[in-house]
């Protein structure tokens, strides 16, 4: 059937160099492919697909373009990429499937490991055809495994982020692309090198030549150049895109075997569309459906910091044909401040329970992790193994005057959520205030003091791994700037429950991104990628940028392979 234009968001672009497919325009017939979602996943998906030759619509539902993909940091871990080893840092892919089975939450491997094996394998090809297909160019960022001890962990090389790029390179596409709450002048780097929320005078001041070269040219850093940089580029090889295009169904054959295209609602009508070679569903995580999220998350949840368009339909309409869906219970979760977006209330990411004068305690009033731990979020999500339950929520991040002190925009902030920050002149009366047990609170802070005066965190190490190392900027220091003593009033509690920035749970996927069926078997035609998929790394980051080097290996190995199984 042929494919109507979008109301009067469907963009491609004309300047086609000669070595690539020959354009596409509205009056293509079926495409080869269509790909539902525009984040990472999607447009590696797209641009794979089109190199590869076939004609690829693209269909988001926004009026936005780049999905969480545009608000992210951008934090992108890449194991044996090309630039660790211009850099000359060593690293193979048996080292990372090392440090992938150290480092994943417990038994993964058994489910995983040959998702993993096709991960490492594909992610330094997906990072080189990305560079060379599209404007986009990656720095080395100088962070560490989170688990860099764990075998095969490195404190170097496997971390990037995009240069920035200017938003003048999409045209008039450029004010669709989605915004983030997150400072996008700023590259990664910069914001984990710089730290503007800790010392933002500071790094202004220091970056201000880079900063007024940014603005200038409306360049941007992070989720924003990346998307940039794939949006261009998936333009630029031909691919269609429309928005305000959100697919409702999967239309399978007659038989019933294979996806054969999508319904598609726009301008107020329902359309069903042929895909020739496949469907790829890259339509993110499902964050933003109140009822599946309560289901698969139980028990008090503070912010999301994603757009509000993750609301699981890829999940949705994979699992009505009959996909198995699985991993629903994973998320990236990680603390929030209270922030605005769209007009509405949201979150966005940052470590601010990681203070020294700061622990982070359960509902029994006890510690449970160094709140300097990147994987603080799956302890807070850690659940009992027998019922489902959690374990330790609600969480509060006690402190004390010092914390609300230092010049930080935590204040500024705080101040968006009207009594999310609670104070008392005593550890009792907080304790009171937030329904913590007194006598459990005041031993808490009483042996967190004494380790601090002591030097060490005998419970939880805070500060001395190579990540919280890193984090508080002392590598090679002989003191723990990581450890202050929780002692001036008045104390301070602020909530610190799940926060996400997006779930990981979806279809079950095979090593070439297929779509399986419970019992095994594939779904043809069907491919799926980025947090609408299983992903097969959980909530137990492995890397600090753990969704978007995989969201876009995992599009990228759906567009290869779907051309090569449906010729
Ligand atoms: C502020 C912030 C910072 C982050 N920083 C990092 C970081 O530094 N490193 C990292 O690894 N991760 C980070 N993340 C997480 C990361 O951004 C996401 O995990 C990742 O972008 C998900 O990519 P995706 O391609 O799967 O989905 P998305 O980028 O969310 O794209 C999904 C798209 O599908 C569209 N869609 C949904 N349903 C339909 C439908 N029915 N029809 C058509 N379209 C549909 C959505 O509108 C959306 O545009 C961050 C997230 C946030 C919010």
């Amino acid at each position: 059937m042929p494919i109507p234009p979008g109301r009067i968001l469907s963009y491609s672009l004309v300047a086609v160099p000669d070595s690539r497919p020959s354009p596409q325009s509205a009056s293509d017939t079926a495409p080869d492919v269509i790909v539902v979602g525009s984040g990472a996943a999607a447009l590696a998906a797209a641009l794979a697909a089109r190199l590869g030759g076939a004609s690829v619509l693209i269909l988001e539902k926004s009026e936005k373009v780049g999905g969480t993909s545009a608000m992210s940091g951008a934090g992108t871990w890449i194991p044996c990429n090309h630039h660790a080893r211009a850099a000359g840092l060593s690293d193979s892919p048996e080292e990372v499937l090392t440090y992938l089975r150290a480092a994943s939450a417990p038994g993964w491997e058994k489910t995983e490991e040959h998702l993993w094996r096709a991960f490492v394998e594909q992610a330094p090809k997906m990072l080189e055809f990305v560079e060379t297909h599209t404007p986009l160019r990656f720095a080395l960022v100088q962070e560490p495994d989170p688990q860099a001890e764990k075998p095969g962990g490195k404190k170097l090389g496997r971390m990037l982020s995009p240069r920035p790029l200017s938003r003048r390179l999409l045209g008039p596409l450029a004010p669709k692309l989605r915004r983030s709450t997150l400072p996008h002048r700023f590259t990664y780097q910069e914001m984990t090198g710089e730290d503007p929320y800790g010392h933002p005078v500071r790094a202004a001041f220091r970056l201000w030549p880079k900063l007024l070269s940014r603005i200038l040219t409306d360049s941007a850093a992070q989720g924003n150049a990346l998307m940039i940089g794939m949006i261009k580029g998936v333009l630029d090889a031909g691919c269609r895109l429309e928005l305000e295009s959100r697919v409702t169904e999967l239309i399978v054959d007659a038989a019933g075997g294979r996806v054969e295209g999508v319904e598609v609602e726009r301008n107020g009508k329902r359309e069903r569309l042929t895909a020739r070679r496949g469907v790829v569903l890259a339509t993110g995580g499902f964050e933003w459906d109140p009822e599946l999220y309560k289901k698969n998350f139980p028990g008090p949840m503070d912010m999301i910091g994603s757009p509000p368009t993750n609301t699981g339909d890829g999940q949705k309409m994979a699992a009505k044909i009959g996909a198995a869906i699985e991993r629903m219970d994973q998320a990236n979760v990680y603390p929030l401040l209270p922030t605005t977006y769209e007009g509405k209330p949201h979150g966005m990411p940052a470590t601010f329970q990681a203070h020294p004068h700061a622990i982070v305690v359960d509902r029994t009033g006890r510690r449970f992790v160094s709140e300097y731990d990147y994987n603080i979020g799956y302890e807070l999500d850690r659940r009992d193994p027998a019922t489902g339950e959690v374990l330790h929520l609600p969480c509060w991040v006690i402190a004390d005057a010092r914390f609300l002190k230092a010049p930080r925009l935590f204040g500024w902030y705080a101040r968006k959520r009207k009594g999310w920050v609670r104070t008392a002149p005593t550890l009792e009366a907080l304790a009171a205030t937030i329904g913590v047990p007194a006598d459990a609170l005041k031993a808490t802070v009483e042996r967190f003091n004494g380790f601090v005066r002591a030097g060490r965190d005998e419970d939880f190490h805070r500060g001395e791994s190579v990540w919280e190392r890193y984090k508080t900027h002392t590598p090679g220091a002989a003191s723990n700037p990581a450890l202050g003593t929780v002692e001036q009033a008045p104390f301070v509690a602020v909530p610190l429950n799940r926060s996400t920035v997006g779930t990981k749970g979806g279809a079950r996927t095979n090593e070439k991104g297929q779509v399986l069926r419970p019992d095994g078997s594939i779904i043809a035609g069907l491919y799926c990628a980025g947090n609408a998929m299983a992903n097969p790394i959980g909530t137990r980051a492995v890397g600090s940028g753990t969704t978007i080097g995989p969201c876009l290996t995992w599009g990228y190995i759906c567009g290869t392979n779907l051309l090569r199984e449906n010729r």
